[in-house]
């Protein structure tokens, strides 16, 4: 296994334990050559400085014998022959003794000039105790010569321990040279031990620096870009077998995973991107649409407000567009509204704003210039005629017209939904006065706007609270001029209001769709009210054209007279002629529905609608009612009366009994009475009243009505 492939934990390990080992190494060679100079000086000293010590004294102690010889010599009486011999003496024992200390410490080295020495010093004492025998007893020998010897032998003495002093000398330079080198080579070990340990510790720090350090400092780089938000990071040493390489691919991992959902991120947000741009627009035209408008409309209000601009906002809605949708298919109507949509874009300014609002509704917000009114009275001309020329879709050409309404930003509002509403309610004034024309906007149309929903909420109240209630108007059987019957006619009478005519309230209850509900409620309670009467009196119910494309009607009206026990033979129902319009088949199963429960059917309103002979072949009607604009108007005009003889020759050719509507006077019932017209019905005999006021008139009687007692 090579270096490279360990583990950073080895191999910090190892070089630690290389570290320590090192020092262990240069400690033990430092302290290894320390104690072998320090033995080398000790031995310089014990041995050689002792020695030199020993010769010292050694010669001092001859030197100190010789002059005891001297004065031996020279002493005249007994007292300093004996003071001279104890001197000699004690200077003999401590040569002897000297001599023995040295031998002994010499004993390892039989140095050649020891021997000399001794042989020498022997010589010596040996000519000396000859010297004192020839004195003491006085032997005839020549004392000059005796010290001649004496003299010379001392010489030869003093010069062998010169020489001995001179060896010891040497042998002490020797051993302190041979200590100093040992010093200086251990010196050289410590100092190459150092060098090398120093050497090794250097490539360690290389090593370590170049294996793990830099490495380490690479992988440590590319986590930092990635972290710091860089993608093109370079993830180095991935092919490690140790720790940083398993940190290099985890970077690596990391990296990819970086990459992944930053792409996923970046996905998501194209995505929310496009999602947004669908959000805002229109799939059909590829305008924005209200949602997109509605930014744009804010941007508006936003220059107006700091950059005083003026801004036109116009809201365009198709005419008869539905027709177009029922009866040529949803694709020419899609086709149709394409085509309306690009002939608006060409139309306006490039920076002006086209978008749809939903259905056939677009908007137009373009910016005005100073005479703003004029500008949008030209841009909402060109409008109107860019719509009208008809379309050509195959081989149908369909012409369609647009009505207009304009608000203007910031007089009229500063937000969207302001702007709209403002526009929308100029809109629906120009449909409601004029088909195909612009309004602008004006405070009190918003004014009516308000009224007109505050009277919508009041309705659904009234209607939910039940407070609209069933007021009973007579019907008079002409020929015994009695009241056979009634006609329910509702009665709203609001506490701030008054009393709200129907006309106004019957088609708002339309419009709201509360007709189901308000006239359920009417049938019940005006079905508890006959109870009162007697059991022969009918009761005429009037039945909106919107109720009559309701397939749940009859399911809705008879179960009522069977849970409040009224015969159904005893209802009849009043219709329209607009009624039928549209699909009169399923009008005709409806009315055949309540027929066949034994209601009886009238035609209301006679000669004031579509008046087509084929609704009254196609529908079995029992009973015509003549619109009261005939009867009040035929004392005065041939047309009508003529137009009320046809009537009735017409129903009773068909088997339909008349009920003239509106009379109001005793001329006029006559006339009709005269024209064998069966059923009346006016103010002349009465007006509707309340079920209280009812009860009371058959107490009292109607007005030229015969009473019933
Ligand atoms: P309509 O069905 O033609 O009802 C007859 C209207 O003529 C009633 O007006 C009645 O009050 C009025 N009238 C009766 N006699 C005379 C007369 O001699 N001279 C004059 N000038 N008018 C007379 P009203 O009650 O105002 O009702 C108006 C319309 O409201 C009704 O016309 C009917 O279409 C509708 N309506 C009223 N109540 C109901 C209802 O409960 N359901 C439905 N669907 N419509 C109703
Ligand atoms: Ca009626
Ligand atoms: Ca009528």
């Amino acid at each position: 296994m090579t270096f490279h492939k360990l583990s950073i934990r080895r191999k910090l390990g190892l070089i630690i334990a290389a570290f320590i080992a090192m020092l262990v190494v240069l400690a033990t060679v430092t302290v290894l050559s320390l104690f072998a100079v320090n033995q080398r000086t000790a031995a310089v000293e014990q041995q050689w400085l002792v020695r030199a010590q020993i010769l010292g004294q050694l010669r001092d102690h001859i030197s100190g014998f010789r002059g005891a010889e001297a004065d031996l010599s020279l002493a005249s009486d007994a007292g300093a022959i004996r003071a001279a011999q104890v001197q000699a003496g004690r200077h003999r024992r401590a040569i002897g003794e000297l001599q023995n200390q040295y031998e002994n410490l010499a004993a390892a080295d039989t140095h050649p000039d020891v021997a000399k020495f001794d042989a020498a010093l022997n010589a010596y004492f040996a000519a000396h105790d000859a010297w004192i025998g020839a004195a003491t007893s006085g032997a005839a020998s020549d004392p000059a010569q005796l010290r001649r010897v004496l003299q010379s032998r001392f010489e030869l003495a003093e010069a062998a321990i010169d020489r001995l002093v001179s060896a010891n000398l040497d042998g002490a330079q020797a051993a302190a040279r041979a200590a100093s080198q040992l010093s200086r080579r251990g010196n050289l070990l410590v100092l190459s031990t150092s060098v090398l340990v120093l050497l090794l510790g250097l490539w360690l720090v290389v090593r370590v620096r170049r294996d793990i350090a830099q490495p380490l400092g690479g992988v440590a780089s590319s986590l930092k870009d990635l972290a710091a938000g860089h993608r093109n990071v370079d993830v180095p040493e991935l092919n490690r077998d140790d720790e940083i390489g398993e940190m290099a691919r985890a970077v690596s991992v990391f990296r990819q995973h970086t990459q992944t959902l930053e792409d996923a991120y970046e996905a998501t947000r194209a995505a929310q991107e496009a999602a947004q741009l669908l959000a805002q627009h229109d799939l059909l035209t590829g305008l924005p649409n209200r949602r997109g408008l509605a930014s744009e409309l804010q941007a508006a209000a936003f220059h107006a407000q700091h950059d005083a601009a003026v801004y036109m906002v116009l809201v365009i809605d198709l005419d008869r567009f539905k027709p177009v949708n029922d009866l040529q298919g949803r694709p020419v109507g899609d086709f149709v509204l394409s085509e309306v949509a690009r002939r608006l874009r060409r139309a306006v300014r490039k920076r002006d704003t086209v978008a749809r609002l939903g259905g056939d509704e677009f908007c137009v917000i373009a910016k005005a210039d100073p005479g703003y009114k004029d500008g949008a009275i030209l841009l909402a001309t060109r409008l109107l005629d860019a719509i009208q020329v008809p379309i050509l879709v195959g081989q149908h050409k369909i012409e369609v017209t647009a009505s207009i309404g304009i608000a203007s930003c910031p007089a009229d509002g500063l937000d969207p939904e302001s702007l709209l509403r403002a526009a929308d309610i100029a809109m629906s004034r120009a449909k409601q006065e004029e088909r195909g024309s612009y309004r602008f906007f004006e405070l009190s149309m918003d004014n009516d706007m308000r009224a007109q929903a505050a009277l919508e909420a009041d309705l659904r109240a009234a209607v939910q609270a039940g407070v609209i209630r069933p007021y009973y108007q007579p019907i008079i059987e002409m020929r015994n001029q009695r009241v056979c019957g009634f006609e329910i006619l509702a009665r709203w009478n609001h506490p701030q209001r008054g009393a709200v005519p129907p006309d106004v309230f019957i088609p708002l209850a339309e419009q709201l769709g509360l007709m189901p509900d308000l006239t359920t409620s009417i049938l019940r309670e005006a079905c508890r009210d006959a109870r009162q009467w007697s059991n022969d009196i009918h009761l005429s119910l009037n039945i909106s054209p919107v109720q009559l494309k309701d397939l749940y009607l009859p399911a809705q009206l008879l179960p009522i007279l069977s849970e409040e026990g009224f015969p159904s033979s005893r209802l009849e129902i009043e219709i329209t002629e607009n009624a039928l319009v549209g699909d009169i088949q399923g009008a005709k199963s409806i009315l055949g529905l309540f027929q066949d429960a034994g209601i009886k059917i009238s035609l209301d309103d006679f000669g004031t609608g579509y008046s087509s002979l084929y609704h009254l072949r196609e529908l079995k009607f029992d009973k015509v009612k003549v619109d009261k604009s005939f009867v009040q108007t035929m004392q005065r005009s041939n047309e009508s009366e003529k137009i009320i003889d046809a009537i009735l020759g017409l129903a009773k050719s068909l088997g339909m009994a008349t009920v003239a509507e509106g009379i109001e006077d005793p001329k006029t019932l006559d006339y009709l009475r005269a024209k064998s017209c069966e059923y009346g019905q006016g103010y002349y005999f009465g007006e509707a009243l309340s079920a209280a006021q009812t009860r009371e008139r058959f107490v009292q009687g109607w007005p030229h009505v015969v009473s019933e007692n």
